[in-house]
């Protein structure tokens, strides 16, 4: 695909280009993000942590005074933290403005123009969007009805970037640890694994890190960490891997007081994320098991979330808006056609989004 616009030849014509005719078509093809409206009482669109922010980080942003020098290059501090809730060394961490340039700096590392990346669909949204503002070429890799990935489909793709999502979004569901190992053994590009909801699951693929220097884990600082608003992710891997991607990504992205904020909290607040992972987790299936008493189908969620396939899901989420509750509504996804993702948060807050939603369907 040519990304290039024809550019005027402004030797001829009298006036310069306009912004929209310079403006790479691969970049002028990519929609705003723009998930609801504005406030609504009962947010469940984004699957961050609903029940607020961890206290190490409260604290330091509140110390927090001198922002007039820059901050660490690369994060060091926060890397040395991340090692060692991972369990990884130092050198294998690298960091980025939420995982979301993680994700964009590894592709654009290791990718380029026309090269091809294999995603999961439906899967993260960005990811494909971000295949494309790097020129990449993009195949969807359906899942089974029950949220399952192909392992082979990938491993044939022969793609050069393989993304894999565990717990994968909007599904819910983490991916079987055979079908990652069968993907990272017999594919021959990148392979990244977003772990962004790894912490719910009972799962992760951190370790293959050691075993294969093609294998990137993202995860993310926004979710059960509960600081979506600092824009801190990271990404696990071998040292040269990684060292890569920080390349790409350059120096500074973390700003001061993210770096610090989200340092102090995962030392010290891993036992706060930990006990509202726990609370997630039983909030989230009794709300599974209160949609299937009503005869609904969500899928096996290994995540702060729940997919819930059901026909007319825009208009049942616009009516369950008008009760005060948001979220997320899909239509006509592969595969599942239909659907709404609904994020877990306490309980009072399901049961208004229960309430809504029956009368939505009433
Ligand atoms: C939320 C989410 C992210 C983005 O996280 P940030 O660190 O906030 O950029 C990445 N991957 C998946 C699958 C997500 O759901």
């Amino acid at each position: 695909m040519n990304d290039t616009t024809t550019m005027p030849n402004t030797a001829r014509e009298s006036r310069a280009p306009s912004a929209l005719e310079l403006v790479r078509a691969n970049c002028r093809a990519i929609p705003l993000y723009a998930p609801h409206g504005g406030p609504v009482e009962v947010d469940l669109t984004d699957n961050t942590n609903l029940w607020g922010t961890p206290p190490a980080a409260e604290r330091v942003i509140r110390e927090f005074s001198s922002v007039s020098r820059y901050p660490t290059t690369y994060a060091f501090e926060l890397k040395e933290a991340l090692a060692g809730y991972l369990g990884t060394t130092v050198d294998g961490v690298v960091t980025g403005c939420g995982s979301d340039q993680v994700l964009d700096c590894a592709i654009r590392a290791f990718a380029g123009a026309g090269d091809l990346l294999a995603h999961p669909n439906p899967s993260f949204v960005m990811v494909p969007l971000f295949a494309r503002l790097n020129a990449l070429e993009t195949i969807g890799i359906p899942l089974s009805p029950e949220g399952d990935m192909d392992a082979d489909r990938f491993v044939e793709s022969g793609a050069r970037v393989i993304f894999l999502c565990s717990p994968n979004n909007p599904t819910g569901g983490a991916a079987a640890r055979a079908a990652i190992e069968h993907v990272v053994e017999h594919s021959r590009g990148l392979v990244i694994i977003d772990e962004a909801y790894a912490e719910f699951a009972a799962m992760t693929s951190v370790d293959l890190t050691t075993r294969s220097d093609r294998v990137l884990v993202v995860r993310t600082l926004s979710k059960a960490f509960g600081m979506a608003g600092l824009r801190v992710g990271y990404g696990a891997g071998a040292p040269d891997l990684v060292q890569q991607v920080e390349r790409a990504r350059g120096p500074y992205t973390v700003n001061s007081i993210a770096e610090r904020a989200a340092t102090a909290a995962v030392i010290e607040d891993e036992k706060w994320m930990r006990d509202h992972v726990a609370e997630a987790i039983a909030v989230r299936e009794w709300l599974a098991a209160e949609l299937r008493e009503i005869s609904l189908v969500p899928l096996r969620s290994d995540a702060n979330f729940i997919f819930l396939p059901i026909d007319g899901a825009c208009d049942i989420a616009r009516r369950m808006l008008e009760r005060g509750v948001a979220v997320r509504a899909f239509a006509g996804l592969p595969v599942y056609g239909d659907a709404m993702r609904i994020t877990v948060g306490p309980r009072p807050m399901m049961e208004r989004a229960l309430e809504a939603l029956k009368e939505a369907i009433a």
